[in-house]
């Protein structure tokens, strides 16, 4: 089948508030509120996140990870 790529409907926004970068990725909403990052209140499920958004996001469940491995 043929992804036919069209600016307008099919296109997504991040989810980010204040963000209006096409999205992404799309992340567990429950995982991105365990960010600092605020989304959207019209977004329920999951998030779309731009580019820099998700680099954000990374960021910031590497952080908690190694926070895990030192065992405290
Ligand atoms: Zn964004």
């Amino acid at each position: 089948m043929v992804v036919i790529m069209t600016s307008g409907s099919g296109t997504k926004i991040c989810d980010i508030s204040g963000c209006s970068k096409e999205a992404e990725r799309s992340i567990s909403l429950k995982k991105v509120k365990e960010t600092k990052l605020s989304v959207k209140p019209e977004c329920t499920r999951s998030a779309n996140l731009c580019k820099e958004h998700y680099r954000e996001f990374k960021k910031e469940t590497k952080k908690d990870r190694k926070f895990e491995k030192l065992g405290y």
